[in-house]
């Protein structure tokens, strides 16, 4: 990342920006006396008389336009004037990024090393193939389910801000990526922290613009706090896949107690109907713990019940593994591993069968798909009702060659419990 300082004012200031020049390259950053195309302008500025604050103003205003059009990063000022008038100018040239005094070379540094890393975080290497990429809106969790130990481990709810999110999805797109997978420990928090309120619906509003981009997937909600625009932003946008990762954990209210989960069978019972009145054909992707500590037979039985009768559409189940330092972790009544994993093996048996339910549902009707993969002579594809990795797959035959990270709409001719087959029509 380049850095350009522009120097005001006199012999004094040019020394200051040369240390804070050394400072940053010190840092590992590419430092320049002028802007010539940087990334990032620092302007150092000078407040000793009018003709020099006139300057620095017109000099910022001037800098302030290019970062408005996004033609820079980050735009800095440090020096005499923002030192005599920080407050006033924070709040008349908006366009500036951060305001330092003379000589805060340090807090300079540092704020800059935190825009680099999110920098380096919009430029990363992808992993997944080039038609669809996650984009992770926050880190952390400030939440304090009893057996989970992220929050130790990741710390607490940090949002990425917009801009840089939407800078990072625009690069994708650009890249060829056609479906955002937007994940986070809980993307219902998204910009609490921040912006003072929750801002995933705003968020998806700017993603949905962006030409390229043509599924939004979204991973990961708090069922209790999933926000009703989102819903509702779902029920009308076309590019925001009909499809929700919301874990539940459990439906009984003595182990949703224990886990500390904060909502009641109620609210999940109210979540899923609610969803699925506003977005019908919507597909509710859920995951539980069996075996928790404490968890009867009749705990079991119920949260079967929920699940025969709910009939989600995506459904994952974990055993209870104690995480050490969790507060799950000084609860007794501790489950056997024996019967932990016979619980396990009879919920997936029940999903199965709802799985393939709801799979041959779909016979004979025709759904987009995006191709992910050949093999053996099949195109291995997906529908907006299912996730790479964990859902289900559509396996495509095809008498002419088609291109992988392209959609297609395809009739589908046969389903298994997680597999079903289709025709390009
Ligand atoms: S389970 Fe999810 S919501 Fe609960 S503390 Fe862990 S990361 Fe946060």
């Amino acid at each position: 990342m380049r850095i350009g300082i522009v120097t005001l004012g006199c012999s004094k200031n040019s020394v200051d920006s040369e240390v804070l020049a050394s400072n940053l390259l010190q840092s590992g950053f590419e430092v320049k006396h002028e802007y010539d195309k940087s990334d990032v302008v620092i302007i150092n500025t000078c407040g000793f008389i009018a003709d020099a604050k006139e300057q620095s103003i017109d000099t910022i205003l001037t800098y302030g336009f290019l970062r408005k059009k996004r033609k820079i990063k980050k735009l800095i000022v440090v020096g005499c004037l923002s030192e005599r008038y920080m407050k006033d100018l924070e709040i008349e040239i908006p366009e500036v990024d951060a305001w330092f005094g003379v000589l805060q070379w340090d807090e300079v540094v540092k704020y800059l090393n935190k825009s680099f890393s999110q920098y380096e975080l919009i430029n990363r290497e992808l992993s997944t193939p080039e038609h669809y990429a996650f984009l992770k809106i926050s880190e952390g969790c400030d939440r304090i389910c009893s057996f989970c130990a992220i929050p130790m481990i990741r710390g607490k709810h940090i949002s990425r801000e917009m801009d840089s999110l939407i800078d990072e999805a625009k690069l994708l797109a650009e890249k060829g990526v056609k479906e955002l997978i937007i994940i986070a420990q809980d993307i219902t928090t998204y910009g609490i922290d921040i912006y003072k309120k929750q801002m995933l619906a705003p968020l998806l509003e700017s993603l949905v613009k962006i030409d390229g981009i043509e599924w939004i997937r979204l991973h990961y909600a708090y069922p209790s706090t999933f926000p009703d625009d989102v819903l509702e932003l779902m029920a009308k946008e076309e590019k925001i896949c009909k499809y929700i990762d919301i874990p539940f954990q459990h439906i009984n209210e003595d182990i949703l107690h224990k886990m500390k989960r904060g909502h009641k069978r109620d609210s999940i019972e109210d979540f899923v109907e609610r969803t699925r009145k506003l977005i019908p054909n919507i597909a509710i992707r859920s995951t539980f713990i069996v075996g928790f500590p404490g968890e009867t037979d009749d705990d079991f039985r119920e949260l079967l019940d929920f699940i025969k009768s709910a009939k989600l559409d995506r459904v994952g189940a974990f055993t209870y593994s104690e995480e050490e330092g969790t507060a799950a972790a000084q609860l007794e009544n501790s489950v056997s591993n024996e019967e932990k994993i016979e619980r396990l093996e009879e919920f997936m048996a029940v999903q199965q069968e709802i799985s393939l339910e709801k799979n041959q549902s779909f016979v004979g009707q025709k759904l987009k798909v995006i191709i992910d993969d050949f093999e053996d002579g099949v195109y291995i594809a997906r529908t907006e009702f299912d996730s790479p990795e964990v859902d289900n797959i559509v396996l495509v035959s095809s008498e002419k060659p088609l291109n992988i990270g392209e959609f297609y709409t395809v009739s589908i001719t046969s389903a298994d419990y997680f597999e079903l087959e289709a025709e390009v029509v």
